[in-house]
């Protein structure tokens, strides 16, 4: 008996094969007619789909027809991803969904997440329930207050959610059908998208205070209680909303924030991997970060907490850790620093001059994250190469204008003895003959491994510690063959390969620490391989 369901089999983007629906299924289902005779395989419909691809110039227009792949056929859109993330990586996520978010009102087709605004706060269950997957164990949420580095993007802002979850599946396996991407509207303070008649989202001024709060409480009990499994990803708050709503809900709920945690446990990574490089222990490192804001502090936490685990006291480790902000360098004398601060002030003089405090300090690293571009001067450089023989130096902050310095000041001014890793890409630098490869604090090789951990075990809660286990999981990664080339982090191209190992790490620690909703397996390795999905026409 024919089941005449082929047309709405080729409108759903988990069962669509396309052209590679065999002779048998197109009689079953009733798809003879609406395709064309040829039966092709998965490798044929690639082929066609690079080809297409290879004829689109701008990125922006890439990134539109593989949205588009995405909402018809999943399989071959995450077999794209899978075979080549190095290429499709920057074509998903960033760079080019800045500028999707940024246009998303005029661009946009498909439904690919939910959009939950203040005005159905009472009802959020309801419109949880929309969603046609019944088990969710994975939601990315924005309310898109501070997009990347293009400040308020108010819904446009799910195009973040969306790419980032392309990146759980695509780069470590977590199978799509689980997660769920989401924004919550709670208006926007972009006069542009107010003045837009394309943009979608509510059309009034951001909501604050403890009107914001509430719809927050009231999103995440509806949440778990919808979907009593999910762990929820915050994403691209404003710095303040994202540090309250972490403290808040990390203790109650499966919950945890990458721009804080991603980013601390990539920039952990990078300074564990360089210690390996130097062949020095990690307790040697003295941090002097540039920019005392949320990303110095959630960096510096985590720091502290591996000085910890390394052997050193809580009072031993905070002298490793010295910050500089717009005022100067944070010395105990200092009567204008927020609490979250005064641990990081020291004893010892005050100076407003940066290039004065390396000599003072001597740190073995700078971590730039000040937002102020060209902050890491020449007599910065060589004030760090005075008293280092390997200086490091990690200008942090985004996009590239603002990043500190560039790879090529930093092995120019260092005289090629730089470890340099930025926040922003920098192409290789040519430096007296020889080629210097910068490194990317690329939080990539920790969230979709955090994800996939996760979801395998069925983690209760996420907690600082399994941070720092991926931090060390994802330095061990690092080649004698990457350091040869100056590499300090894997290699995208590796990706998948990194994710199991830094996922089966994490998996460990979650079952140590008496975390996990399932039963430790015998092998965890071949435990969370089993749970990964695989892009193949079943
Ligand atoms: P923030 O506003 O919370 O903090 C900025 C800090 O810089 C403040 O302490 C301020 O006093 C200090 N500052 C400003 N001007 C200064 C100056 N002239 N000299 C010294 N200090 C100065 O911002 P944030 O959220 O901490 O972000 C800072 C930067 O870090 C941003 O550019 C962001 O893009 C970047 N960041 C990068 C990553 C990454 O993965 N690479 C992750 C998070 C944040």
């Amino acid at each position: 008996m024919k089941e005449k369901i082929g047309y709405s089999l080729l409108r759903d983007p988990r069962k669509n094969k396309g052209t590679a629906f065999t002779l048998e299924e197109r009689k079953k289902y009733g798809l003879e007619g609406l395709l064309p005779e040829q039966v092709e395989t998965l490798e044929t419909q690639m082929l066609r789909i690079n080809g297409q691809l290879g004829l689109i110039d701008l990125p922006i227009n890439k990134y539109i027809y593989l949205t588009n792949l995405l909402t018809t056929n999943q399989t071959l859109f995450f077999n794209l991803i899978m075979n080549d993330p190095a290429k499709f990586l920057p074509l998903v996520y960033t760079p080019t969904v800045g500028e999707a978010c940024e246009k998303m009102g005029h661009i946009s087709r498909g439904v690919k997440g939910l959009f939950i605004s203040i005005h159905q706060k009472d009802h959020i269950k309801e419109i949880l329930r929309n969603w046609p997957e019944e088990d969710i164990r994975f939601t990315v949420v924005t309310d898109g207050g501070r997009i990347l580095g293009l400040g308020d993007l108010g819904v446009c802002g799910l195009g973040i959610p969306i790419g980032k979850l392309a990146l759980y599946t695509g780069c470590a396996g977590v199978p799509p059908e689980y997660t769920l991407p989401i924004v919550l509207d709670t208006g926007t303070n972009n006069e542009a998208f107010l003045n837009d008649p394309l943009y979608p989202g509510i059309r009034q001024k951001r909501i604050t205070g403890p009107e914001y709060d509430d719809f927050i409480e009231a999103f995440v009990k509806a949440v778990n209680e919808v979907y009593p499994n999910i762990c929820i990803q915050w994403e691209d708050f404003k710095g303040v909303d994202a540090i309250r709503i972490l403290n808040k809900f990390q203790d109650k709920v499966c919950t945890y924030n990458d721009d804080i945690q991603g980013t601390a446990a990539i920039a952990t990574a990078g300074y564990i991997s360089v210690s390996r490089l130097m062949g020095k222990p990690f307790t040697e490192q003295k941090f002097l970060f540039l920019g005392a804001g949320a990303a110095a502090f959630g960096i510096a936490d985590l720091l502290v907490q591996k000085f910890q685990k390394d052997g050193l006291t809580r009072e031993e480790a905070l002298e490793h850790i010295w910050m500089f902000d717009v005022n100067g360098l944070l010395v105990k004398s200092r009567n204008d620093l927020a609490d979250y601060q005064k641990q990081f002030a020291h004893s010892g003089d005050f100076t407003n001059d940066f290039s004065e405090a390396v000599l003072r300090v001597k740190p073995t690293a700078i971590i730039g994250v000040s937002t102020v571009g060209g902050a890491f001067n020449q007599r910065v450089i060589e004030n760090m190469s005075l008293i280092n023989e390997r200086p490091i130096i990690f200008p942090y902050s985004n996009p590239t204008s603002h990043s500190e310095c560039t790879a090529e000041q930093a092995y120019t001014w260092s005289k090629g003895t730089a470890i340099f890793a930025s926040g922003s890409p920098f192409a290789p630098v040519e430096y007296e003959g020889k080629t210097f490869t910068p490194g990317q604090g690329n939080n990539v090789f920790i969230f979709p491994a955090m994800g996939l951990a996760i979801f395998a075990t069925g983690a209760k809660r996420v907690t600082d510690e399994m941070f720092i286990t991926a931090a060390e999981a994802v330095a061990e990664q690092v080649t004698p063959s990457d350091f040869e080339n100056g590499l300090i982090y894997p290699q995208v191209k590796d990706i998948l390969k990194v994710s199991i190992n830094v996922a089966v790490r994490i998996a460990e620690k979650i079952f140590e620490t008496g975390l996990a909703g399932v039963k430790k397996p015998y092998d965890i390795r071949e435990f969370i391989i089993s749970k990964m999905y695989i892009p193949a026409y079943k």
